[in-house]
């Protein structure tokens, strides 16, 4: 099935695929084995990059970006819709290939490439407005405007998680702003990665465009470092967990570069009494379940009221045990594998540690025996006694564990929403406007997070929006709203129109 996806993807030859590898992720002799989380089988090799690859490649970037950004941005954009159209031609492929190499059930996985058509079709629309403002000068016969230009060649960082999207989130962006993208993968999802930037490479070199949109695959130590140190990138955007992000940002602030940083959450969904149970139990599971609990967004913790915790845990747990876990693949599937091994005993670790610190486990807890080979886990709720914390709940484990914590007043809901190092996304439930508004406060005592839903649960954005979290999260925003800004340089422009040498502020100098 593999080699014919990849052939419909037109990747089947591609230098850097080796068929028929039979080696695994563990990199030996500069490959890497692509692997099937719901098998453990690998599907292909890829060949990395070395230093001097990397330099090449990084060239081709530099000299695209100086043909690049004189193409007006309108006609930049018409580049993107044709990426967008070839993206939405290969869409159920490019989302089978996601689903293959990291584990999502095929929903999901087409709903990815979706997302990044979405974005597409966004940014055709965004090149004919990335509009500078004027200001009144206080000089007579001057003109003041702001006007934004393209900022260079960036690197573009990716989690496993989101293999094709978040490149989406930043290369449609960033190629109508004017830039050229170094795309570098993580090692987990290579063969999507070079499926989704060939489809976007050729479309632009077949429209005369050269040098792009670049990939540059290889470890963190050999080229991930070289990136982040690579003064010719002034932007690095980052997506990953928030140890990369500390190392990445100091990485990029020791040369005065800039990033943009998309990093680990700690998700909550506050359950009033008020609240549409039946909805919120909906919210919820998604957001828990989903993705087998590895979305940055994905729910990690639920604060319900205490007069409605246990029957809501009843109905939570029931829906739980119905979910079927298998082969991501498969129809009716709702959860796939976790990425790999690792991941297991990083979920199995933070169940023992739920256990000691005095939470209960109200269903899942273990290993899901599918047959299939993959490292599966049952989806975990996890009863925290109430009035006590589980340091561990405050961790992001990137697997599907559930906390559920209660509370009395709303004020102390947010508090517990608010009580984590990271800031990404945050939901409540209810049928009160008051207590949905206090939730939104906008003198910021509501909640803390960049993403804050009533009635949704935390995962799920549209791309209209501003995507991204505060604090550990990074602060990082992509996607909609004006996300754009950060991909160009700002230039405030004054022009003199008239005949005398006025200084601002008043000042004479004669
Ligand atoms: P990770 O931090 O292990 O890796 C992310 C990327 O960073 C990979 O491409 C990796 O190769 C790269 N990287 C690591 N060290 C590097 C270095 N020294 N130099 C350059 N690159 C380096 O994360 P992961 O396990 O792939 O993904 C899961 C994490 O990503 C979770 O914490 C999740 O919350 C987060 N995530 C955040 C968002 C968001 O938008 N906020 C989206 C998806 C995933």
């Amino acid at each position: 099935m593999a080699d014919a996806l990849l052939d419909r993807l037109g990747i089947a030859d591609h230098p850097r695929i080796i068929a028929g590898y039979s080696g695994g992720p563990d990199v030996v002799d500069g490959v890497v084995g692509s692997v099937n989380p719901t098998t453990g089988a690998t599907i292909a090799g890829v060949k990395l990059d070395t230093a001097d690859s990397y330099e090449r490649i990084i060239a081709r970037a530099h000299e695209g970006f100086l043909r690049w950004r004189t193409i007006p941005g309108p006609k930049r954009g018409e580049v993107v819709r044709a990426i967008g159209d070839e993206l939405r031609a290969h869409r159920d492929d490019l989302g089978r290939l996601v689903a293959l190499e990291v584990g999502k059930i095929l929903a999901e996985g087409i709903g990815e490439v979706q997302e990044t058509v979405d974005i597409a079709d966004f940014a055709v629309g965004l090149s004919r407005q990335l509009h500078g403002i004027t200001m009144p000068s206080e000089r007579p016969l001057h003109a003041m405007r702001e006007q934004w230009l393209p900022l260079g060649p960036i690197g573009v960082i990716t989690a496993f998680n989101f293999p094709n999207a978040v490149w989406g989130w930043n290369a449609m962006l960033g190629a109508v702003c004017g830039d050229t993208m170094v795309w570098k993968p993580s090692l987990m999802a290579p063969l999507t990665a070079i499926a989704t930037n060939e489809l976007a490479r050729r479309v632009a070199e077949s429209m005369g465009h050269h040098g792009v949109f670049e990939l540059v695959i290889g470890t963190d130590d050999e080229i991930g470092e070289r990136l982040i140190a690579d003064k010719r990138l002034p932007l690095i955007s980052a997506t990953g967990s928030c140890r990369m992000g500390r190392h990445v940002a100091s990485k990029v602030a020791g040369r005065l570069g800039r990033t943009l940083l998309e990093l680990g959450g700690n998700n909550a969904t506050i359950v009033a009494p008020d609240a549409d149970l039946d909805l919120a139990l909906k919210g919820v599971v998604f957001g828990a379940v989903g993705t087998c609990g590895q979305r940055c967004t994905s729910t990690r913790r639920l604060i319900i009221h205490e007069s409605v915790a246990d029957a809501f845990c009843d109905k939570l747990v029931k829906a739980y045990e119905t979910v079927r876990i298998g082969d991501p693949l498969a129809e009716g599937t709702l959860v796939g594998p976790l990425i790999n091994e690792r991941s297991a005993e990083a979920f199995e670790a933070a169940v023992a540690a739920a256990k000691a610190q005095g939470g209960t486990i109200l269903t899942g807890g273990g290993r899901a025996e599918t047959g299939l080979g993959g490292a599966f886990v049952t989806p975990t709720v996890v009863r925290v006694p109430s009035g006590k914390s589980l340091p561990i709940a405050m961790e992001e484990t990137f697997a599907p564990i559930l906390y559920v914590m209660t509370y009395r007043d709303l004020d102390e809901a947010i508090a517990l929403n608010n009580a984590v190092d990271q800031g990404l996304s945050s939901a409540i439930f209810t049928g009160s406007v008051r207590s949905a508004e206090r939730f939104l406060d906008p003198s910021g005592a509501g909640s803390d997070c960049g993403l804050a839903y009533v009635n949704l649960g935390t995962s799920g954005a549209e791309i209209g929006g501003a995507f991204g979290g505060e604090k550990d999260t990074g602060g990082g925003r992509e996607s909609g709203s004006d996300a754009w800004k950060a991909y160009m340089r700002r230039q405030t422009c004054t022009t003199n129109f008239g005949e005398k040498f006025d200084l601002a502020q008043g000042i004479r100098f004669e």
